[in-house]
């Protein structure tokens, strides 16, 4: 009788970590010509990480390209999930306030987020935003990456630590370099402010002010910068 075969008698026939690696990225379905739509029609498909198990759709940017202002938030929240769009909950309604208050309109700029897909853990019958990890982040950092380069953004305004240090890498402190123009090493100019969902999440409301005034100042910084 043949025994089993066991422990290193057993040869994979592909490396379970190259496996691991070659699934666990965007970088396999970005589309050969790189163009927003058809950057889009590939993300509605992407499986590069775990995170379209659970979420309705891939919520990928939406604006015009070539745009001055590129805006890049955390990732989509369950209003986003529902309508394939980002920012269109509260957290979009604080963000379209701040651009009145700087002089521009949704229209005219490019909005999209770290993570195109919506994280959530359930508390009973909701599903509550959970925070995208290292791994997720950076498997649909070719989304990103490739957005940037279609867009093409005079300046990008990073909302929140996380589409920061995505960019800025893990040093990034928003609370010590919110406000700041920095540079990616290509030169591209990036500001970073609040994200205003965790304005909204605040339960201080002196801070809430402040940080809601906060992100007015960096907006209308960002806007000065790009009409210089
Ligand atoms: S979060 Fe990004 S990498 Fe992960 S499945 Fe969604 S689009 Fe793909």
């Amino acid at each position: 009788m043949l025994e089993p075969l066991r422990g290193k008698d057993v040869k994979p026939v592909i490396d379970s970590g190259e496996l691991t690696a070659r699934r666990l990225s965007a970088a396999d379905y970005l589309p050969q010509e790189q163009s927003l739509d058809n950057l889009r029609s590939a993300a509605a498909k992407c499986e590069g990480c775990d995170l379209y198990l659970r979420a309705t759709q891939t919520v990928f940017g939406s604006g015009p390209a070539p745009a001055a202002l590129m805006f890049i938030g955390e990732a989509p929240g369950e209003k986003e999930d529902d309508a394939g769009q980002p920012f269109v909950g509260p957290a979009g309604k604080l963000l379209d306030d701040a651009f009145t208050a700087a002089g521009i309109n949704r229209e005219e700029v490019y909005l999209t987020n770290t993570v195109k897909h919506f994280k959530w853990e359930p508390v009973g019958k909701r599903r509550l935003h959970a925070k995208p990890n290292s791994r997720e982040i950076s498997a649909c950092q070719p989304w990103l990456l490739a957005e940037i380069q279609a867009v093409s953004p005079m300046l990008i305004v990073c909302l929140g630590a996380t589409a920061a240090q995505s960019l800025l890498g893990h040093k990034f402190r928003i609370t010590r370099q919110r406000g700041q123009i920095l540079a990616l090493a290509n030169g591209q100019q990036v500001l970073s402010t609040w994200h205003p969902s965790s304005i909204l999440r605040t339960p201080d409301a002196d801070a809430r002010q402040r940080m809601q005034e906060e992100l007015f100042v960096d907006l209308r910084a960002a806007v000065s910068l790009i009409r210089r």
